[in-house]
């Protein structure tokens, strides 16, 4: 049987293949410099592996307590070499990214501090974190006031604002390096190092915490490589390389990673408890295989970007632009045609294809949100996955796939289901 007849049997038509067939070929230069990237951060990973002399040892569940956890210490060790910052805390027991980004606020902000976040208004999770929107035990209740710098018109850093918005009591600088569900570009690591650096010309002992999400790996450096106090994330974005079924981690200085793990667990204990349950060669193997994972990611992400733009929608960013992340925004200018797109992402996943997914209220969300998933760890986004607020621009969000080929049949399906739904004409 030949490829087109698989992909038929799977939905797809013609049209669709050999518009898509057209833009693969001519992305090939763009794939080489994305490949070049992860061979970079592939030898970054496998070095910090040998140097730390993982062992099959490491993998052992440990189970209680969890005290003296070998297998535990290195992958953090692993963590904070491939960051080049003092320690990390990498762990199950931090449930998702919001929850990582939580204990790192609330564990260097005390009452009377306040918090900046120099680039507009954070992830919609962390607005309840934050008390932007009031919310049971967010850090406004514990008396940790907010400002905000917001960008300027053209997406760039306002910085007469941040130096205006930088007082006495700021304490924590919060910079989101991806765009989020917003419509703003996200920042390159270079630019998160300018940032930075002005922040602390104003206010030396000020602390830079990035929300790196999305980002890992992108680069060949990230946040701690520029001058960011903490680097935080989730492992069932990038880091955890698809395998990681749950976790968040924290690399950055000794100072601010150790208040982090007493948060996490309790003050006087710290990093020393939180046994791995057996989970540990998810986390090992995942953090290996994440460069090229994060690479199939984006370049179904341009992919993504050169298809929608050939058929004259907005894309962000737009096909030729430098990447920072590896999401994909399409403004699709409607909802009936986020539902067609993200039936066509469903449609093409490995795992509940036959679902049709549909716009609900998500806790931390304010408005209705409509998530395309087929995953093989529930929710996870380095996985084939769309979604977006159900609000105007109607943008869906698309991101991840494990591998190059998957992102692309789930990209062409997304467009299948547009043309079936009468929304777009080839
Ligand atoms: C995904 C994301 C978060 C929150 O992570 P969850 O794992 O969904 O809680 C925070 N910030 C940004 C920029 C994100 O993309």
């Amino acid at each position: 049987m030949d490829l087109f007849s698989i992909y038929r049997q799977l939905g797809l038509s013609e049209a669709v293949w050999s518009l898509g067939d057209r833009i693969t070929t001519g992305l090939q230069e763009r794939f080489r410099e994305i490949d070049a990237v992860a061979e970079y951060n592939q030898a970054k990973v496998l070095a910090a592996m040998q140097e730390c002399r993982i062992g099959a040892n490491h993998f052992a569940a440990t189970t209680g307590y969890g005290y003296n956890d070998d297998g535990r210490e290195r992958l953090e060790q692993v963590y904070a070499k491939v960051f080049h910052c003092e320690a990390a805390l990498v762990r199950p027991q931090i449930t998702c990214g919001t929850h990582a980004l939580t204990v790192a606020l609330s564990a260097n902000l005390l009452p009377g501090d306040e918090l900046l976040s120099p680039v507009g208004l954070p992830y919609d999770t962390l607005q309840e974190v934050i008390g932007i929107r009031p919310s049971p035990c967010s850090l406004a209740e514990y008396g940790v006031t907010y400002r905000q710098a917001d960008l300027k018109e053209d997406g760039s850093f306002d910085y007469d604002a941040i130096r205006a918005a930088i007082n006495e009591r700021t304490r924590l600088i919060t910079i989101q390096r991806s765009k989020g569900y917003a419509t703003r570009p996200s920042f390159t690591v270079e630019q998160i190092g300018e940032l930075i650096a002005f922040c602390k010309s104003v206010k030396p002992d000020v602390i830079c915490m990035v929300d790196n999400c999305y980002g890992e790996f992108v680069e060949t450096i990230e946040p701690t490589d520029v001058g960011a106090d903490m680097a935080v994330g989730s492992l069932i974005k990038n880091p955890g390389g698809g395998l990681a079924p749950i976790g968040g981690y924290i690399c950055g200085t000794k100072a601010c990673v150790d208040r982090c793990a007493y948060r996490l667990s309790a003050p006087g204990l710290g990093q020393e408890v939180g046994a791995n349950l057996g989970i540990l060669p998810a986390f090992y193997q995942g953090f290996f295989l994440a460069p090229t994972v994060t690479a199939g990611a984006l370049k179904g992400a341009i992919f993504a970007a050169h298809l929608y733009e050939s058929l004259g929608y907005r894309c962000i960013p737009s096909a030729n632009a430098v990447r920072a992340d590896i999401i994909q925004a399409v403004e699709l200018g409607s909802e009936a045609a986020m539902v067609a797109f993200c039936k066509g992402i469903q449609a093409a996943a490995p795992v509940d294809s036959f679902a049709a997914p549909e716009p609900w209220d998500m806790p931390g969300y304010d408005d209705p949100v409509i998530m395309a998933a087929g995953a093989f760890v529930q929710g996870s986004s380095i996985e084939l996955s769309a979604d977006g607020p159900i609000r105007p621009p109607y943008a869906v969000y698309f991101q991840g796939g494990l591998t190059w080929q998957h992102a692309k049949l789930g990209i062409l399906m997304s467009l299948q289901k547009m043309v079936d739904a009468g929304l777009v004409a080839l």
